[in-house]
């Protein structure tokens, strides 16, 4: 029978050699086709077939969907400001028990020689976080606010929330602006700063792991509040600011105050004695904000 017989498999095994030769001819003239192709794309396209451009056609190369959400497009913007760098190299104090630290945002205005004189009457070192102005005014407040041992941060420099929220880049266009001022006009350097509107906020829920990624890299410290006067928007009496800030100090063991010294904040300015004379007589110290303070930040998962 020709099934079975030796003749069959002689058969069988030409016709397999006969399938596994057309088809690897087939598919040689299929791949210098597509070879072929590929070459006319890349010639059209001013590329050429090396072998560095052929490794980048290896599927291994592609970026997965979770590489994509992780790692932006760019990091240029960590290329910006190449002098905008802190030295970290140090540890943060130990927590001084008792402590307010208060800050003044917004500034300078007409107001702040009168803060400052009320500080300087009651031997208070505070915090300024400044909005930029070059004016020679504004220049005298700056080092005046250095030699009577406060603090200067930088706040922003547009305080324009949808400008300097659009991205890290933008953000430090803002920052760079307002550090470099600061530094020209008092031959200091700012180390700390404070976001507008604080760390995490509505405008920049999309941008702040990066900003402050960012700005942690480069060595500055930022410093939330825990404590808030309430005094940014209009309305707060000089009675509500006082009540404000001793009943949340109360609260804390440390407490970092928000306060602003725009010019229109007499109400902020004249309840400012009352505040310290009432948290000196409830055993409270004040101090400035250092890069060495441990700092409070608003928490991310909030
Ligand atoms: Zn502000």
């Amino acid at each position: 029978m020709y099934f079975r017989s030796v003749q069959f498999y002689k058969h069988l095994i030409l016709i397999a050699i006969a399938l596994v030769v057309l088809a690897s001819i087939g598919s040689c003239a299929l791949l210098a086709v597509s070879n072929h192709q590929m070459k006319k794309v890349l010639k059209e396209n001013g590329l050429a077939l090396t072998g560095e451009n052929a490794a980048s056609f290896s599927p291994a190369k592609k970026q997965t969907e979770a590489q994509r959400l992780y790692y932006p497009a760019s990091f240029d913007y960590q290329q910006l400001y190449p002098n905008l760098f802190i030295d970290n190299d140090y540890n943060y104090l130990p927590d001084q028990p008792h402590s307010v630290y208060l800050t003044f945002d917004d500034g300078p205005s007409s107001l702040t020689s009168q803060i400052l004189d009320i500080l300087k009457k009651y031997h208070i070192k505070a915090t300024f976080f400044i909005v930029y102005n070059d004016s020679p005014e504004a220049q005298v407040l700056y080092k005046r606010m250095i030699a009577e041992g406060h603090t200067i941060g930088v706040h922003s420099t547009t305080h324009q929330y949808q400008t300097i929220y659009r991205s890290a880049g933008a953000f430090l266009d803002d920052f760079a602006q307002t550090a470099l001022m600061l530094e020209q006009s008092t031959g200091v350097k700012p180390e700390i700063f404070r976001f507008p509107g604080g760390s995490i906020n509505s405008y920049n829920k999309a941008v702040y792991p990066q900003i402050i990624a960012e700005m942690l890299r480069r060595g500055y410290t930022y410093y939330d509040w825990n404590v808030s006067a309430d005094d940014a928007t209009g309305g707060a009496t000089r009675q509500q600011i006082y009540s404000n800030v001793i009943n949340e100090v109360q609260k804390y063991d440390r407490s970092i105050v928000l306060l602003h010294d725009l010019s229109n904040k007499t109400d902020t300015a004249s309840a400012l004695p009352a505040i310290i004379d009432k948290l000196t007589e409830e055993g409270y110290s004040f101090y400035p904000l250092t890069k060495e303070v441990r700092p409070v930040a608003f928490n991310y998962i909030d």
